[in-house]
């Protein structure tokens, strides 16, 4: 799921879960000298290799195991075993990652050099050689995620029970149609960053340190160093896929700038910028909550996946066997006798859990699981087929060494469980029982809608967080420009404007969680292009010739063999070659996304006779 990374081991570094651990997970840069005897040979790069690949093996399957017991029985114990275990876990890796540049000029395989890369770009953030400097930063890290997890607005400071959390407030986003009432709320979230500007301005400096000490430019230089490629050059593959989606997201903006405006009035420019506080989320960065705002007429599928789920009384399991059996149609072996008897189905009545969906691999190998609260829900079914992608690429590159149990690049695994649920159709769902007939095609409107105010209006959100954080850490965004560079790029992008202006006492950046939290965020934008081209090239290997967003892969052995093809490379190979693998390309494509919303594309031309397009 977007907002919450899943649990993966080799990604300690990026876990949401609030810890301290994103804070601790750094590493400080080797000193000059490290090595006053011999150079190093390629058979201690081998030595290491095998030491760092079972160490993080070992704990790599306690830090699962801990984890997974204390988000299925959350004590103050487990939180305590989890945590402990979580910091031996990054430790070793942070001790790693320093060693492995003592081997910057030695000779050794493709794959050996490619296994020390990886351990040396496991961390998002480096600390300082210097102690005091370290200690600092850790500190202002732990100031920064403790001042967004106790955030609250209160609209009345005199009486705190009407204090409102984030989940209060993202409700009043979702649902409220009262402008002001919106815009109060929109407001006291953001309040909350106003105290962040100094600490985010003194990480800045401190972790770009770290990074220039390990030889990075900056820390945004290390974040793109991930990405087999020259840090520039992927920059401007960004450019390009945007700009390959760019006229479409216009379109869909302009659409529901009008019906916006309908609804609210003079507020909404005819030609301008949207209001931020209008578009159903905190960002703006998914609009689907003002669907019934926007919807087509005459337009809904004419069925609901739910009522048919409670009506026939498919319950949690048979629904993660339907899910399975997604999978087994392609030619992938079914599930292990475990994952049925150790996975998280339901919520347990006795005790507390983190019912946010997740997929994990225990041992790194064959005990994969899911973990969530099944509700009889359309939504809940797309989910189950999501988790389930993850399960099955864990286990497709279980055979690689364990330094390259991971996805291709990070967008991978994400793009991997949604292309799957891309393919749960309704022409999926007669096939396997639960539909009598499918819609025609005057319904997907309604469903294209749907799904593009979910997938092509978080695009430029998606792009623009580390725009804005590679120009912050490479200086071209100086600190008296932090908020307006901000709205610059948000407008620039996104074609949103905050409800009034907003000046330097602001600090709007650090009301987005990855911001304050330090999470790369690249890997969203990534996994929304690639979940399109992945199901294009899956769909034309099953064969499929109805328009893009009616085919599903159900079935087909032949997109079963390309999927499995990419998944069983892991990490190993840099992404391109992965891509090739499935895709027979070696660039991302955005084109994909053009292909699969045709035909609300040209509804929307329709809609927008005489209208601007743009702002
Ligand atoms: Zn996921």
């Amino acid at each position: 799921m977007r907002s919450s990374p899943w649990m993966r081991a080799l990604r300690a570094c990026a876990i949401a879960a609030g810890t301290a651990a994103a804070a601790a997970c750094s590493v400080s840069a080797p000193g000059p000298h490290q090595n006053a005897g011999s150079p190093p040979t390629a058979a201690d790069v081998k030595t290491f290799l095998d030491r760092a690949n079972d160490t993080m093996h070992r704990l790599g399957i306690a830090q699962n195991e801990a984890g997974w017991v204390q988000q299925t029985y959350i004590t103050d114990d487990t939180n305590a075993i989890a945590a402990r275990v979580n910091q031996q876990y990054i430790d070793a890796i942070a001790g790693f990652a320093k060693e492995a540049t003592k081997y910057d000029n030695v000779d050794v395989p493709a794959d050996q050099r490619r296994q020390l890369n990886v351990l040396k770009l496991s961390l998002v953030m480096a600390t300082p050689a210097n102690h005091a400097e370290a200690q600092e930063l850790t500190k202002t890290m732990a100031r920064l995620e403790a001042d967004y997890g106790k955030g609250t607005w209160c609209p009345d400071p005199g009486k705190p029970d009407t204090c409102q959390n984030i989940d209060a407030i993202t409700r009043t986003l979702a649902t409220s149609r009262d402008e002001k009432q919106l815009r109060a709320a929109w407001e006291g979230w953001h309040g909350i960053a106003v105290k962040m500007k100094p600490d985010y301005e003194r990480f800045v400096t401190l972790s770009n340190k770290g990074a220039r000490e390990l030889g990075f430019a900056d820390s945004g230089a290390m974040w793109r160093a991930k990405y087999d490629m020259p840090p520039d050059d992927f920059a401007r593959e960004l450019d390009r896929l945007w700009g390959q989606v760019r006229p479409l997201y216009l379109k869909l903006h302009a659409y529901v700038r009008m019906k916006l405006r309908q609804k609210y009035g003079d507020i909404v420019p005819a030609g301008g910028p949207i209001p931020a506080q209008l578009l159903g989320n905190l960002w703006a960065q998914e609009w689907t909550n003002v669907y019934p705002l926007v919807a087509p007429a005459h337009a809904d599928a004419g069925y609901s996946l739910t009522d048919i789920l409670k009506a026939r009384h498919v319950g949690p399991l048979d629904m993660v066997r339907d899910g399975e059996r997604f999978y087994t149609s392609l030619g992938f072996a079914p599930l292990p006798k475990t994952f049925w008897e150790r996975s998280l189905f339901v919520r347990p009545r006795d005790r507390d859990v983190v019912c946010h969906a997740s997929a994990w691999d225990i041992d790194m190998a064959d005990d994969v699981r899911i973990k969530l609260c099944i509700e009889q829900t359309a939504e809940d079914f797309s989910t189950i087929h999501h988790e389930l992608g993850h399960n099955f690429y864990q286990r497709s590159y279980k055979d690689q060494p364990v330094l390259f149990r991971d996805s291709a690049n990070d967008g991978f695994h994400e793009a991997i469980g949604d292309t799957i649920a891309l393919s749960v159709t309704p022409e999926y769902l007669v096939k396997i029982g639960l539909l009598d007939k499918a819609p025609d095609a005057s319904r997907d409107i309604g469903l294209l809608m749907t799904r593009a105010l979910d997938k092509v209006a978080f695009l430029p959100f998606g792009l623009l967080i580390d725009q804005w954080r590679w120009k912050v850490f490479s200086g071209e965004i100086t600190p008296d420009r932090y908020n307006a560079a901000w709205w610059d790029l948000k407008l620039k992008y996104q074609g949103v404007a905050p409800p009034a202006p907003r000046g330097e006492e602001f600090f709007d950046p650090g009301a987005k969680y990855h911001v304050p939290d330090n999470t790369p965020y690249m890997r969203y934008f990534l996994a929304d292009i690639l979940q399109f081209q992945f199901h294009r090239a899956l769909a034309r290997a099953a064969g499929c010739t109805s328009p893009l967003h009616r085919c599903s892969i159900y079935e087909s052995k032949e997109a079963g063999q390309k999927l499995n093809a990419m998944l069983s490379m892991g990490l190993s190979r840099p992404w391109p070659d992965a891509l090739e693998a499935l895709t027979g390309s070696r660039q991302m494509d955005a084109t994909a996304i053009l292909d699969y919303f045709a035909p609300l594309s040209a509804w929307l031309d329709a809609q927008l006779k005489g209208q601007r397009v743009g702002w």
